[in-house]
């Protein structure tokens, strides 16, 4: 079956317009996975993608690898630089653990090593923020359920590039798609400090989304020592046993460059059984 190619450029509220269009009876994606093309790289294609660029890259997809689909949409720094590649109602391909339910978005730049918060690659990230937050109104999906492809469990790649970070990313959406933030949500810019009640500063804390997280082993076993830990196969879920033998399920925020998972410290300390206050620029964790 060839790739259901569409190969057209939206502005973002011509994009929007277009969502509208569409029914997703057959593929009905759940989140957006993120990507960067790599290869090109901004800097060999000056001009963003031509038609023939996109003809060439269907081509690629299509009988070099012989694949039935593609990745959804590529992004480039031009005005109109949403760019439908294939139907946004069918399958792609793009992620080996994502394909069944997430449309996947190329962003055009090497981010690895050219520069992503200026220049043509800023551009490129705000109609890419814009996007996926249009995406995720689409399919009432919240910013935080973006993925990028190196959260894929199966790949070893850094796409969309080590200089793309998921809490900025997350923010810039939280924000275009103007969502009152989730409850725990925390200026990013003051510099915050958790503390437990006994004095102890937990110092592995950052934000995603603007919210505060942490290693989700490492405080648990903090707060209540001696539980195990399983990471699910998609690695969205820790389950954590107890030292009691309870059964508790942690949402995982991120997984860190190490492969560790990272959770919300207001919801670990929730199931841990602890307070969660906030005073000025201190979040206080206190045993019930
Ligand atoms: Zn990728």
């Amino acid at each position: 079956m060839p790739v259901p190619f569409i190969g057209r450029r939206f502005r973002p509220s011509e994009f929007e317009a277009y969502l509208k269009t569409l029914a997703f009876t057959y593929f009905q994606p759940e989140f957006v996975t993120l990507h960067h093309t790599g290869a090109p790289s901004l800097a060999t294609r000056p001009d963003g993608l031509t038609d023939q660029h996109l003809q060439n890259l269907l081509n690629y997809y299509q009988n070099e690898l012989g694949w039935s689909g593609a990745p959804h949409l590529f992004v480039d720094d031009r005005e109109d630089g949403i760019i439908v590649f294939q139907r946004l109602d069918k399958r792609g391909v793009h992620a080996v653990s994502f394909n069944r339910n997430s449309w996947g978005i190329e962003m055009l730049g090497e981010y690895d090593s050219e520069e992503f918060n200026s220049g043509r690659g800023a551009k490129v990230r705000d109609n890419s923020v814009k996007a996926i937050a249009l995406l995720n109104k689409r399919i009432a999906a919240s910013p935080e359920s973006l993925r990028f492809h190196r959260d894929d469990p199966q790949t070893t790649k850094t796409c969309p590039g080590l200089k793309v970070q998921k809490a900025d990313i997350v923010a810039r959406v939280a924000n275009a798609m103007k969502t009152s933030p989730p409850p725990d949500m925390v200026s990013n810019t003051v510099p915050w400090k958790v503390f437990l009640s006994t004095g102890l500063e937990i110092r592995l804390v950052h934000m995603v989304g603007g919210r505060p997280t942490c290693r989700i082993k490492e405080l648990l076993t903090l707060l209540r020592p001696n539980g195990t830990f399983t990471l699910n196969s998609n690695k969205t879920k820790v389950t954590w046993k107890t030292s009691t033998g309870n059964i508790k399920v942690i949402n995982v925020a991120q997984i860190d460059e190490k492969g560790s998972p990272w959770g919300f410290l207001k919801e670990i300390a929730d199931v841990a059984r602890y307070r969660y206050e906030i005073t000025g620029n201190r979040i206080t964790l206190t045993k019930i």
